[in-house]
């Protein structure tokens, strides 16, 4: 990965988060956080991670991408995969098809095929993010970027200070990114945000000081954490029909390294 992002790909906008991740428990004390983890180099982009992808997609010439595209159906017929967008319209007949939905929708794409069964009881667990905007900096003399909650019993699982993404957020002021614990998310998928905003405030507060936010936002997502791996092995009979699946669900870990790791391995197999 470090190969890829530093030396293969332009580093023009690539940016270090220098600061370390601390931890907190569910008392919301605040500790040092590990120090092997925090060797790591963490890494994003001056106009977001989303460059990521657009510049892997500018290094293979001769890829295509179809935006704003929803596919209903992957399906095999004749000796090839022929893929449908959700009205039913044909978008191509190929020789291999890789699917990287996570397994929920992966399933639903694939039903009929066979692939649906090995894909089954694949678990992702949702999350709330919560975006808090201030004019002004909060906690300016921090020694650390993010905070993660340890003991998994805060109803906080992550805060992080946007700022220390140089290109972000504008000098002097402070973005916070306040990701909620699995199981809060669960408690509040249906209900409205700007109910459980005060709550949110609330057990921020139990764990920094900040004050209310000048503006702020929401984000839910239903498949943001694989809870385990998926089992390569069930899969590799549709591999030999050119079926194939890759994703951050392989791995059973919600990292964007993982993923492009397991999209690589795949890549390997396909092309044999
Ligand atoms: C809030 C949050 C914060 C995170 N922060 C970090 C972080 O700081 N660092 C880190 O390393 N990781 C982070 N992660 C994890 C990281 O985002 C994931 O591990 C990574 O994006 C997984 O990549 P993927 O390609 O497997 O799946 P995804 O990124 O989920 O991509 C799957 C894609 O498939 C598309 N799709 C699904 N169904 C269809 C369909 N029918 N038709 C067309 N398209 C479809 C989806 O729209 C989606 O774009 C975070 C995750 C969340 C939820």
């Amino acid at each position: 990965m470090a190969r890829l992002v530093r030396d293969r790909l332009p580093t023009d906008d690539l940016v270090r988060i220098k600061k370390p991740v601390w931890v907190f428990g569910h008392d919301g004390r605040i500790r040092e956080g590990d120090r092997v983890e925090n060797a790591e180099p963490a890494w994003s982009y001056r106009q977001g991670i989303s460059t990521l992808g657009k510049l892997l997609h500018a290094a293979s010439p001769g890829s295509v991408v179809e935006r704003e595209c929803r596919v209903g159906r992957v399906e095999r017929s004749s000796g090839a995969w022929r893929i449908r967008d959700e009205s039913g319209q044909e978008k191509g007949e190929f020789a291999k098809v890789l699917v990287t939905a996570p397994a929920p929708q992966a399933r639903e794409l694939v039903a009929g095929s066979g692939a649906e069964i090995s894909l089954a009881g694949i678990d992702y667990a949702p999350q709330f993010s919560f975006v808090l905007g201030f004019c002004r900096e909060v906690e300016p003399r921090r020694s650390y970027h993010a905070l993660l909650n340890e003991d998994r019993r805060h109803a906080i699982a992550w805060i992080g200070f946007e700022e220390d993404k140089a290109g972000h957020v504008p000098s002097g002021q402070t973005i916070l990114v306040v990701q909620m614990s699995p199981d809060w998310t669960m408690r509040n998928m249906e209900v409205d945000r700007e109910t459980l905003l005060p709550e949110v405030m609330r057990e921020l507060r139990s764990v920094l000081p900040v004050p209310d936010p000048e503006w702020w936002d929401s984000q839910r997502w239903r498949y943001a954490l694989p809870k385990k791996s998926w089992d390569a092995s069930s899969l590799k009979p549709l591999e030999d029909d050119g079926l194939f699946f890759a994703g951050d669900g392989q791995a059973g870990k919600g990292r964007i390294a993982l993923a492009i790791r397991s999209g690589i391995d795949v890549a390997e197999r396909m092309l044999v």
